[in-house]
This record gives C-alpha cells, sequence and structure tokens, in this order.
C-alpha cells in the first residue's frame, strides 16, 4: 500500500515555482503529490506544520564536520543531524580535518564514513595544496574523478600565486570551482587601524 502523509497548515515556500502560501501538502511514496487546501482522507497519516516553515531542503555549502582528526569537535553523525534539524539536506564538508583532504584515498574514505554515518547528503570539498600547507598542488583531477564538489585551502591562504594559477586552470577543465581565502597573513598579523590612537601609541 501507498504510503501518504498529510502536511497540514505550513508556510509552503517553492522560490522555483515562486510559491509562498499557508497550505497543506501531500507526500506520497516520498513525493509531492499534491499542495493546497487538502481533505485527508480517514486514518491518513497527518503533521501539524501551523507557523512552520515547508520549504525545498536547504543547502549548506561551507560546513565543518571535523571528521576525520578532531571528533571531538563535531563527528560526520553529529554535524548532519545538527544539519538535518535546520532544514539542511545537502552539505558541502571542508578539507581542514587531519588528515587533511588532500588525495584521493582521504575522499574515499570520507565517502565509506559518509556512507555510514550521514543522515543528509555530504559532498567533499578538497583542499588546494598538501596539508593545506600551500606549497604543493594536490592531484585536482585525480579528486575531480573522486567526487569532490570543489577546492579550497579553507581557513588558509594559498599564498604560491603558481599554485593558485593550476588550482584556476583545473578549476576550468573540471568545471569546479576553487574557493579562497582572502587573506594575506604579512598584512593581518598584528595590525591595527591606522589613525590618532595609533600615532599616540607610536
Ligand atoms: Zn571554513
Amino acid at each position: 500500500m501507498a504510503q501518504s502523509l498529510v502536511i497540514r497548515g505550513g508556510r509552503v515556500i517553492d522560490p522555483a515555482s515562486g510559491r509562498d502560501e499557508i497550505a497543506d501538502v501531500l507526500v506520497e511514496d516520498g513525493k509531492i503529490g499534491a499542495i493546497g487546501r487538502l481533505t485527508p482522507a480517514d486514518g491518513a497519516n497527518t503533521f501539524d506544520a501551523t507557523d512552520l516553515l515547508v520549504i525545498p531542503g536547504l543547502i549548506d555549502v561551507h560546513v565543518h564536520l571535523r571528521e576525520p582528526g578532531f571528533e571531538e569537535k563535531e563527528t560526520i553523525a553529529t554535524g548532519t543531524a545538527a544539519a538535518a534539524a535546520g532544514g539542511f539536506t545537502t552539505i558541502f564538508c571542508m578539507p581542514n580535518t587531519r588528515p587533511a583532504l588532500d588525495n584521493v584515498d582521504a575522499i574515499l574514505d570520507l565517502q565509506q564514513r559518509i556512507a555510514r554515518d550521514a543522515v543528509v547528503r555530504v559532498h567533499p570539498i578538497a583542499a588546494i595544496t598538501l596539508n593545506r600547507a600551500g606549497r604543493d598542488p594536490v592531484d585536482f583531477h585525480g579528486l575531480a574523478r573522486a567526487g569532490v564538489v570543489g577546492f579550497t585551502d579553507d581557513g588558509d591562504t594559498t599564498a604560491n600565486s603558481g599554485i593558485m594559477r593550476r588550482a584556476l586552470a583545473a578549476s576550468g577543465e573540471t568545471g569546479l570551482p576553487v574557493i579562497v581565502h582572502c587573506e594575506d597573513k604579512g598584512l593581518a598579523m598584528g595590525s591595527m587601524h591606522e589613525g590618532s590612537v595609533s600615532r599616540e601609541l607610536g
């Protein structure tokens, strides 16, 4: 027998169709069957969504799952549970794990962990440089084939412009974005606003 659920009385928002209204949503076999003022059949499963939003699954493109290496902060299980609780059904995870997501084996290992523990879709973003250290580039094309959705050194700048050039060339060839942390550590360390106070302090 088909499984159905009527989500009743929520604010239904769907940017793709321009919909924003209080309505009921019929879900049949995991798909939306109808939207509007619906009268559930006797004995139908219903969920009262009064004062709640009924929306397409949200996507977060910058998430730190911290696994492997920093499980005391977050794991794939806890991070994806938090995502689901907030309405996020797809997340992209950043490569500043230990070891970093800088090679195909690390991505394959992560994908096994995701298959085992994640409760929402998780797409990894690989590093631009080995160990995110800014010195040696990763295998962009191998990582693209392994299924990453982009490249970034996350909280660290890729100070070597030659490597950044290779990353951008690989981006053009693979169609995957390069995400840049824009901070020059040579400028950002120990600076202060230039003005009367800085002059007074010398
Ligand atoms: Zn970050």
